[in-house]
């Protein structure tokens, strides 16, 4: 299918695509890739008469490392988050994340901020800037605000963004120790049917911090305090990573779709929540 009709708008700053979504309200909306919202108007489930691309916007741009903050443009792509090797040193997750979206092609274009401010719960980066702790900032008309990814999300499509808002970066710091993001899904290219982010520290032989959040296992990406505090302070043993897979299991509530029936979602988020705390842990 073809979309319906729609203005096109280019604008080269923040301040004119601002000012383009505020002229026509509902019936606008920024496009970044476009791999989320052209196909949802070719299946007509969006109808936008006015799409402002954010492409010509040189601020929504750049990978930035200073000292241990990370800030990436919106409009990096998924690509350039796995070509940049500074990132990588910086924050292994995001690549190895970013391998698992899509395919070549889908990667080129589509971007972290649409990936993020998308608030598809099959969309993977959501639940890498929770495990991250990342910041996103939003510029709309009155001016400019930080949300932590741990509060963005309300429920799917839903996002503490405000219409008239473009998402302009995220950020984070630093916090090294070992990484994962594990992903089961039922072909290359595919949405997550599980998918988890570890991120574990070590001092000694014992965990010293731990975080962890899930895709697709809600309707919005899981943080799971309760599965990051049963590892922390212990040696992540099986019976230690046990506990914390239960402790997650508990905070997610997943619902029966083309990927399978809600059992076999929560064993296939039991596998890979286990996978995720061991790989991270045996990189600590
Ligand atoms: P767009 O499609 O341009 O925008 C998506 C939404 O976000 C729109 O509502 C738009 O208005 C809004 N938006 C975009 N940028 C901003 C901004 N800066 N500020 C405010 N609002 C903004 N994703 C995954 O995570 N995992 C997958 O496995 C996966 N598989 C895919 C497979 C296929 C075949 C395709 C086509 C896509 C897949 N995707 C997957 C989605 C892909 O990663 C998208 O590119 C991404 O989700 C959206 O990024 P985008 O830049 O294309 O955003």
């Amino acid at each position: 299918m073809i979309p319906a009709a729609f203005e096109y708008h280019r604008p080269s700053d923040i301040a004119s695509a601002l000012a383009t979504l505020r002229e026509f309200g509902d019936e606008a909306r920024v496009v970044a890739g476009g791999h989320s919202l052209i196909p949802m108007m070719k299946l007509r489930m969006a109808s936008i008469g006015h799409l402002i691309d954010l492409q010509d916007i040189a601020d929504l741009k750049g990978i930035r490392i200073d000292g241990n903050t990370v800030r990436i443009g919106a409009m990096v792509t998924q690509q350039e988050l796995i070509d940049d090797a500074a990132l990588t040193r910086a924050a292994p997750l995001l690549r190895e994340t970013a391998l698992q979206i899509a395919d070549p092609q889908v990667r080129a274009v589509g971007t972290i901020g649409g990936n993020v401010a998308n608030g598809d719960p099959g969309n993977d980066m959501p639940a890498v800037m929770q495990c991250l702790d990342a910041t996103f900032t939003l510029t709309g008309p009155s001016g400019t605000r930080d949300v932590k990814a741990r509060d963005f999300y309300e429920a799917a499509y839903v996002t503490a963004r405000a219409d008239e808002e473009i998402l302009t970066a995220v950020s984070f710091t630093v916090s090294g120790g070992g990484h994962a993001y594990e992903k089961q899904k039922r072909k290359i290219g595919d949405y997550a049917t599980a998918a988890a982010a570890v991120m574990l520290q070590k001092d000694g032989t014992a965990c010293s911090a731990a975080s962890i959040a899930m895709t697709n296992l809600s309707d919005v990406p899981v943080w799971s305090k309760a599965a990051a505090d049963a590892l922390v302070g212990t040696a992540c043993n099986p019976a230690d990573i046990g506990s914390a897979v239960a402790a997650a299991l508990a905070d997610i509530s997943p619902t029966a779709d083309n990927r399978g029936p809600v059992e076999f979602k929560r064993h296939v988020a039991g596998v890979i929540i286990r996978r995720a705390i061991e790989r991270a842990w045996s990189r600590a």
